[in-house]
């Protein structure tokens, strides 16, 4: 029975309540950035069921990322309360492997298969490279991965790949791989993650029975980003809202940023063609940025040729101008930007965490690291290479993962011999040929190891190996904890002690991360009600860059622009603004995307609410030379009224101590200190307009006001010790 109006439609202005409350049929919303479309979903979902047009679990809403599921759900919790738990909310692979795990045998896997990371995925392709006499560092599995993978992203089996795309030796290449990779991954019970999105259109395809149990369960569809989905999230959420058209999607066609990854823009141009009476709504406050900051999106947004005609306007004030800082070289811009962050945070009472340094690769992270460490500046970095891909953690995933599924080859290969027990490669290969040629699973030979035809001492030691697995699964099953069986294995395998053994500051660093993953594995146990070993490893597979990003903490922001999608800061930094960086040019065989990379500057400038700086070096480091840098193309497309341009000193940084002329810069190098030093704030400005930071005899006196290294400023009130 409908109810009355909610009271929090009141939040929304017009065009947004109007979509919010849009019952049934499909819903297009295509706005632009901050005009509160992920706001509207959000609203729409609460009123779904406030208004009791759906239960919880009919409701399936797709988001970009974990962290933005967990936010969505949490917001219709305080608009709505308890009504709002059990709602199928979350990314399309958490989603869709969820709903694999279910139906997993119907498509001829076990419901406990392992997700193949990136690595497990190219290391199988690597072995099939090698066992069909390919050299690896010839034919790359980096690049045979990504060509199936565009492959699988398009909806392109291998049966087809051979029609489809055989042009070069490669394409030949690539076609063969492919089907042993997927016959692999099979016998493995293992999917990649490209398969997490085509095997459930495989899936609803060949069962239509499944498809209408999920048709009917999910009454309402609703899909955040929608510019980014590829062809394979088309087409698995096209089928599942045949049935009742209730499906919403809400993105940005000048924020798609994930081509190279197979999402295709036409899935958002085309929706009005595929549901004839769908309803329109368009977004055109933005309720993010000042003025500037729009005005300025806007001027480069425009220079593409191809984008859906939009308005966006805010009711917001005109704001700062945008700053550009023009620097000497990476230090330099580094240094710079921390400065600027301390200044802010002094003229307007910011935290740390309301900035954010925007970068296009994870690499440009480094010089920011070490300049916010030296001022003593907490940060946070998002992105690059995971807690979850080092190789001691991989590791002991493995061991867990053989609990779960035995028959993962890649897992069992990692960790047979390490540490290492007496199994040599000549024995793993004779098992892999052995396997390959009886078309058995290698698990399926090591354990019944006794009848192969192998050097017998291996064979104890495989034996050996194969019961302590055995043996630790049934206690998992009989109700011992993970964390428990995790310990046991830990030491049964010798994995701990090779580790303590070795004694090297690395390998120490190795036991921390493992007893690191442990503290992992407690939280988990303690945060879920049935605490299931395979859920934690999905659980950990599926964690995108963005989910660790915490706006909570008390630190900057260090992040790539792809991952600063759907995020808001009051103030921004976009770096490194150079030709052949952002934009970046042709790399790996691909060639350049302008447009692409344009979009992706769209998208780094809307995230900023109030202040924003561009910035570039001169000369910077990459790949080990000294590089004389162009000022990116994109600087020349902003709107010249609204940038203020700061140049910086052009005496290189190390020249600088020795130099007693006169700085041009308006930033004083005294402002650089070195924490470890005694160091006073005197709390006033030079002449350029800084702050300065003065050394003292013994400056630690109640009253004097500091910089710490990890707390941030602060005064000393009492001296103790
Ligand atoms: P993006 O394109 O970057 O994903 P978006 O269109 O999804 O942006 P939101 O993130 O939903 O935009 O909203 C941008 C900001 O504006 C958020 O802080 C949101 O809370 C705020 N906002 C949106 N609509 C309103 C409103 N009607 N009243 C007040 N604040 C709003
Ligand atoms: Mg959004």
């Amino acid at each position: 029975k409908p109810k009355s109006p909610p009271d929090f439609l009141k939040d929304l202005n017009e065009q947004q309540r109007r979509a919010a409350s849009h019952t049934h049929g499909p819903l297009l919303i295509v706005a632009g950035a901050g005009s509160g479309k992920t706001r509207v979903l959000t609203y729409r979902i609460a009123y779904l069921l406030q208004q009791h047009h759906a239960l919880p679990k009919q409701i399936l809403a797709l988001t970009f990322t974990n962290k933005a599921a967990r936010e969505m759900q949490e917001r219709i919790q305080n608009l709505i309360g308890e009504k709002a738990s059990g709602l199928w909310m979350g990314t399309f692979h958490s989603i869709f492997s969820k709903i694999l795990r279910f139906e997993a045998e119907k498509i001829g896997f076990d419901s406990n298969f392992s997700i193949y990371d990136t690595t497990d995925s190219q290391n199988a392709i690597k072995l099939i490279l090698k066992e069909l006499n390919y050299d690896p560092r010839e034919i790359k599995p980096k690049t045979i991965h990504r060509k199936i993978s565009d492959a699988k992203n398009q909806l392109i089996l291998p049966g087809a790949y051979q029609s489809r795309f055989v042009h070069s030796t490669l394409d030949d290449i690539t076609a063969k791989i492919y089907e042993i990779y997927q016959i692999r991954l099979m016998q493995a019970n293992a999917m990649d993650f490209d398969d997490l999105l085509i095997r459930p259109v495989q899936l609803f395809q060949e069962h239509p029975d499944v498809l209408e149990k999920y048709q009917d369960r999910f009454k309402h569809i609703l899909i955040d980003e929608y510019q980014d989905t590829n062809h394979a999230q088309y087409k698995v959420t096209k089928l599942l809202a045949d049935k009742y058209e209730n499906i919403c999607v809400v993105g940005d066609d000048a924020q798609s940023i994930y081509s190279f990854r197979g999402a295709d823009i036409a899935n958002i141009l085309n929706f009005k063609n595929d549901y004839e009476d769908a309803t329109e709504v368009p977004l055109e406050q933005n309720y993010r940025s000042t003025k500037y900051i729009l005005q300025c999106a806007d001027s480069v947004i425009k220079q593409n040729e191809k984008q859906i005609e939009k308005t966006l306007w805010t009711d917001n004030d005109e704001g700062d101008t945008v700053t550009l800082l023009e620097n000497f070289d990476e230090r330099d811009e580094a240094n710079r930007v921390v400065n600027h962050i301390n200044n802010l945070k002094l003229q307007h009472g910011y935290q740390n965490n309301d900035f954010a340094i925007l970068y296009r690769t994870n690499y440009q992270s480094r010089i920011f690291e070490e300049a916010l460490r030296r001022k003593g500046i907490a940060y946070q970095l998002v992105g690059g290479l995971s807690f979850y891909q080092r190789k001691e953690i991989k590791d002991v995933l493995s061991y867990l993962t053989l609990l779960v599924n035995p028959e993962d080859e890649q897992a069992l290969l990692r960790i047979i011999n390490e540490p290492s027990r007496g199994i040599g490669n000549k024995t793993l290969n004779d098992i892999l040929k052995k396997a390959r040629k009886e078309r058995r699973k290698v698990w399926n030979i090591i354990q019944n190891v006794e009848e192969a035809d192998l050097y017998k001492p291996a064979k104890a030691k495989i034996g050996e190996f194969v019961e302590m697995i055995n043996n630790l699964r049934n206690e998992l099953e009989s109700g011992t904890s993970i964390l428990q069986v995790t310990k046991k294995m830990m030491e049964q395998s010798g994995y701990m002690k090779a580790l303590v053994e070795e004694n090297s500051a690395q390998a120490l660093t190795r036991r921390d991360n493992v007893l690191e993953l442990q503290n992992a594995i407690a939280y988990f146990q303690q945060n879920n009600s049935n605490p299931n070993l395979a859920n934690f490893l999905q659980e950990i597979s599926l964690i995108t860059d963005t989910d660790k990003y915490d706006e909570d903490k008390p630190a900057v922001t260090l992040m790539t622009v792809h991952a600063s999608k759907g995020l808001e800061f009051p103030a921004v930094f976009i770096v490194g603004l150079e030709e052949n960086l952002f934009p970046m040019g042709p790399r790996d065989g691909e060639e350049a995307n302008t447009e692409e990379e344009r979009r992706l500057f769209y998208v780094a400038i809307t995230r900023a609410e109030k202040h924003l700086f561009f910035s570039f070096s001169k000369m910077r480091y990459r790949f080990g030379e000294e590089h004389r840098q162009a000022r990116s193309r994109f600087l020349d497309e902003v709107d010249p009224g609204i940038v203020r341009t700061e140049s910086g000193s052009t005496i290189r940084q190390k020249d600088r101590k020795n130099s007693s002329t006169n700085e041009s810069s308006s930033y004083d190098q005294k402002i650089e200190y070195d924490w470890k030093q005694p160091l006073q704030s005197k709390n006033s400005k030079s002449s350029t307009g800084d702050f300065q930071y003065e050394y003292d005899d013994d400056p630690f006196h109640a009253g004097t006001h500091v910089m710490h290294p990890t707390f941030g400023p602060g005064k000393i009130i009492r001296r103790s010790g």
